[in-house]
């Protein structure tokens, strides 16, 4: 306890009760119910175990095993739950993310389940493609008639709900169907009336549809049991889609789209996953295309794959009103050489999993923090410049992350599916960019903004270009989760989303707990207004200080939380990471309760429009329980 005479070290010397709470509850080794380890022992553990492929990678166990635990037990650098759950026990799964294929058939769906089953028991989540399974009402090779992809997910469902009790974690799951499927509108209103409470769902759209949508054309819907080429398409292949086989159904396509907003209006789902963005930055086409995303849908894979994924701490970078730059860097290539650890050290549920990872050995290293660091350098969340140090900083972690892979190719060797990929011929996965002119407009950045950029080490692109068509690692390198746990334990302000209120309950399924703002506390207390009354002002106004008048203005703007900045904001924050980003950024546009359908189909073409890979958004209250809710009755 706190209590305990000596000097705290590692986590345990700067990690809240809330953090410590978390750790003790889920992640630290238990034996007969009793906790056998200390914080500071379980970063060893992880540490140590993954530090074990170097043995076999020609490295060095002992450097690397410093060099880990140093990241983790400062706060710079978190993996994702499963690495710190899982590490040195008997079912080491250490990844976050997988996507298992279906087929429409009755061994492909119960083998599924099966996988399905070991992945959520390990604390990680799946996602799954519902568009081969054929339409309620279409006919069975036994007699009677399909009950169709939604009913399947209901099972799924089940399974997840007896799986998750005495878990110690939510068994997530994302749910995709393709804008073709004759059973759409039984998909994007699933969650209407309930139920499905393991899924996040997704409407996996077309370029062709969303531009359909935006012309009030036509679109037409099939059943894949008599169009089985349907599954897997993207746009260009569509016209031929069109001609060979006939639809059940046509409908006008804006109003499929005004359908999923309506519904998202109402409970968050469904988001939609642009398919056609996604395969564009397929790093190996050659494995076939892109069809599903991880639960939150941070990591688009190919079928069988897995990733894992980790994330450094921006807070813990701001030095002198500016970037630790080479703070950062020396961070990031151990970052990279860990990730590229856990893929040797972790045990995997099927052959086909370990198969498949090994083949792409992608990794997603991402941030947290990002609030913080705003807030630490005082620019508000909803400015260009925030866009602009957003652009630069998430460059920059692409680069030196690339550039360590190729380093750690030339040493390790190329990740086997190398040959048939896009960066044999020099092409990044960021590639094609939409341009930030697109996103944020730069003559508005403030000149602070522009001298924390420009002692940023140069970058040289054509190198790590030339380098890279040498051989790489991993075929892709970055990823932005949500950071939901890691960012606790880190106590960190999650993934790339701003303060979600200054002062708010936080309900775990474990406990609930009050946070007041750090930024909110240091402020208030300097200027003399650490009092009851000012919180419960603040308490209020709904969490916020936007618009309070004994709040300075400049105040007012660097604590902009999610509710008060506007939508437009949270998507082109979304875009400028992902112009640097391989995989997908996992982020929430929220919304607030007056927001009005129309909004959310805003959101849904303004994120399509800026080449984001999907988009999830949420209005405030608009479900029953909510993971943060702010809580006027404190
Ligand atoms: N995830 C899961 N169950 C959970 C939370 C997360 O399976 O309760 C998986 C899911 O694939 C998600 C990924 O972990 O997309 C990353 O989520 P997050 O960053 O919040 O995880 P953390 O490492 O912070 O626990």
């Amino acid at each position: 306890g706190s209590e305990a005479p000596g000097k705290l070290e590692g986590i345990e010397s700067w990690a809240t009760w809330v953090g410590l709470n978390l750790l003790y509850e889920r992640y630290l080794v238990k034996r007969k119910g009793f906790v056998v380890e200390t914080p500071n022992e379980a970063l060893e553990r992880v540490a140590s175990f993954v530090a074990e492929a170097e043995l076999s990678l020609g490295g060095s166990l002992d450097a690397a095993r410093q060099e880990f635990y140093e990241i983790m037990s400062s706060g710079r650098f978190m993996p994702n739950s499963p690495t710190i759950m899982n590490s040195g026990t008997k079912y080491h799964q250490l990844a976050a993310c997988f996507v298992i294929p279906l087929e429409d058939d009755m061994d492909s769906i119960f083998s599924a389940l099966n996988t399905a089953a070991w992945v959520f028991k390990t604390g990680a989540g799946a996602g799954f493609d519902f568009t081969p399974l054929r339409g309620r009402g279409s006919p069975l090779s036994f007699g009677g008639t399909a009950s169709g992809p939604v009913s399947f997910m209901k099972l799924f469902d089940e399974v997840a709900d007896v799986i998750k009790e005495g878990g110690r974690r939510r068994a997530a799951m994302m749910g995709v169907l393709h804008d073709v499927h004759v059973d759409l509108e039984d998909f994007i209103n699933s969650k209407l009336s309930g139920g499905l409470e393991n899924f996040n769902i997704s409407v996996g759209v077309h370029d062709a549809f969303m531009m359909a949508a935006a012309s009030d054309s036509e679109w037409n819907l099939y059943d894949p049991n008599e169009c089985p080429q349907l599954v897997g398409l993207l746009s260009g292949d569509l016209p031929d889609l069109w001609r060979r086989c006939s639809p059940r159904r046509t409908v006008r396509a804006s109003s499929l789209l005004e359908e999923a907003a309506r519904a998202a209006w109402e409970t968050g789902d469904p988001g939609l996953v642009f398919l056609d963005t996604i395969n564009q930055h397929n790093p190996t086409p050659r494995l076939g295309r892109i069809r599903a995303t991880n639960p939150c849908g941070e990591t688009p894979l190919l079928s069988w794959e897995a990733c894992n994924l980790g994330s450094l701490n921006l807070g813990r970078y701001v030095k002198d009103e500016g970037i630790d730059w080479e703070l950062l860097e020396h961070d990031i290539r151990i970052a990279v050489r860990f990730l590229d650890d856990v893929i040797e050290t972790s045990w995997y549920p099927r052959p086909e999993i370990e198969a498949a990872v090994k083949r792409t050995r992608k990794i997603g290293l991402g941030v947290m923090g990002w609030a913080d660091m705003l807030a630490k350098l005082k620019i508000p969340y909803d400015s260009d410049s925030a866009l602009y140090l957003a652009d630069k900083l998430m460059e920059f972690i692409a680069y030196v992350a690339r550039d360590e892979s190729n380093r750690l190719s030339r040493e390790r060797g190329p990740y086997p599916e190398f040959p048939g990929s896009i960066h044999k011929d020099g092409r990044f996965n960021f590639e094609p960019q939409v341009s930030s002119s697109q996103i944020y407009d730069e003559s508005k950045v403030s000149d602070a903004v522009h001298s924390i950029v420009n002692s940023r080490p140069k970058l040289d692109w054509d190198r790590v270009r030339s380098e890279m068509m040498e051989g790489t690692r991993n075929a892709t390198m970055t990823t932005i989760a949500p950071t939901g746990s890691i960012s606790i334990i880190a106590d960190a302000s999650s993934s790339i989303e701003p303060f979600y209120s200054l002062i708010y309950i936080r309900q775990s399924s474990l406990f609930s707990w009050v946070e007041l703002n750090r930024f909110l506390r240091d402020w208030l207390q300097e200027s003399n207004n650490l009092n009851a009354e000012k919180i419960k002002d603040v308490i209020r106004h709904g969490g916020s200080v936007r618009g309070l008048s004994w709040v300075p203005s400049d105040v007012q703007a660097v604590l902009g939380t999610a509710l008060d900045i506007d939508w437009r904001w949270h998507v082109r924050m979304q875009a400028v990471f992902q112009r640097w980003v391989d995989n997908a950024v996992s982020k929430t546009v929220n919304m607030r309760r007056d927001a009005t359908v129309d909004d959310v189909k805003g959101v849904f073409i303004e994120a399509w429009r800026l080449k984001c890979k999907g988009i999830t958004v949420f209005r405030d209250q608009s479900k029953g329980v909510q993971v943060m809710s702010v809580n006027q009755n404190i």
